[in-house]
């Protein structure tokens, strides 16, 4: 019997996962506490460990994994930041899901961006309340606006088709120019040209604070972010400034720089100590969801389908397709 060791579990992991793996029959354990140092000993079993973007895999932890016997390492995610690959090089393979729906996390970037122009989220909140009132809450046409996309790869380029449906003007910066639709610019002037800018790059040694105090500064004022990657593309101190000097004109933030100890759980009854994401929260110009743009029925499919296949190929055949 193969045993898994499922970290992070979320109740709907556990229901896509369970219904396709009557098709593989692995044993999975579902823990619901993230991968970590004090709690990689709970794999000790397992020849598998399954685990997501806020599960550490640094190298203490798969040095723990690799000494209790875990003998594949397979993250159900695509971006894999959060793995010393560099350590885990000749130790432990680790598998991922390179792709699931690039379409889930482009449209609820798109979402969130219609969200904040059109004050979509405040007029909820005022008609509940029988508040018809529309003051303060114009928004701007998204046609004839200028997308800058940072990173056109399967999301960046699902991105741009929404894009291109609503008329706008497509910019792009990308180690490699693969879009046929988007014009490449160098990154100084996609932050000059930009009304609007999307972050669809990994986080790496590159990316890391792309957007910072000096990029920031060369923006256009009144400028929208959308960030639907990784939270540590965006130094947060400096889009907060931003913010509160109305340089930047929204922030739609799917992720954050410090999410680990907080997105995927229930919160509200504790005082959260983070005094840059209470700012930013607080601000009308910020929206912020929990790290959910792969949260589709399609992707969890499909994140459930290749992860259980990758584990499947590990123990069956000779290849790893989807090895980091
Ligand atoms: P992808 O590999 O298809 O595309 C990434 C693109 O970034 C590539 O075109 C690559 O050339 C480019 N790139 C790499 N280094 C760069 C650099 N230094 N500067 C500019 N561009 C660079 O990946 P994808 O499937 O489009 O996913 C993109 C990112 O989205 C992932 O890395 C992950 O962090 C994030 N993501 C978020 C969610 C979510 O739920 N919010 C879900 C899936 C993925």
């Amino acid at each position: 019997m193969i045993n898994v060791s499922f970290f992070d579990a979320k109740p709907y992991d556990k229901e896509y996962f369970d219904k396709l793996n009557e098709n593989y029959g692995f044993n999975i354990d579902y823990f619901e506490t993230k991968l970590n140092v004090h709690t990689a000993a709970l794999a000790c079993d397992s020849q598998v460990v399954c685990a997501f973007v806020n599960d550490d895999l640094s190298a203490p932890v798969i040095d723990k994994l690799k000494n209790c016997g875990v003998e594949l390492i397979a993250m159900r995610c695509a971006g894999y930041n959060n793995v010393d690959i560099k350590f885990a090089e000749g130790k432990i393979p680790v598998v991922r899901v390179p792709a699931y729906s690039p379409y889930a996390v482009a449209e609820h970037a798109m979402a969130l961006l219609l969200t904040l122009v059109r004050r979509t989220h405040k007029a909820f909140l005022r008609t509940r309340d029988f508040n018809f009132s529309l003051n303060g809450l114009t928004g701007f046409d998204l046609y004839g606006k200028t997308v800058g996309v940072i990173g056109t790869g399967r999301i960046g380029e699902a991105f741009i088709e929404i894009c291109r449906g609503f008329g706008m003007k497509i910019l792009a910066y990308d180690i490699k120019k693969t879009n046929e639709y988007a014009e490449y610019v160098e990154l100084d002037e996609l932050f000059k040209q930009s009304d609007i800018i999307s972050l669809h790059c990994p986080l790496n040694a590159e990316t890391n604070h792309i957007i910072n105090k000096k990029s920031i500064d060369k923006m256009k004022k009144g400028v929208f972010i959308i960030n639907t990657s990784r939270g540590a593309l965006i130094d947060s101190e400096a889009l907060l400034d931003g913010l509160m000097t109305e340089k930047i004109g929204g922030a739609c933030l799917d992720v954050y720089e410090e999410e680990v100890d907080l997105f995927y759980e229930d919160n509200s009854q504790k005082i959260i100590r983070d005094d840059i994401l209470l700012k930013l929260i607080c601000l009308p110009t910020v929206i912020v969801t929990s790290h959910q743009g792969f949260l589709t029925r399609e992707a969890l499919t499909n994140i459930a389908a290749t992860t259980l296949e990758n584990i499947y190929e590990f123990f069956n055949s000779n290849t790893l397709t989807n090895k980091i």
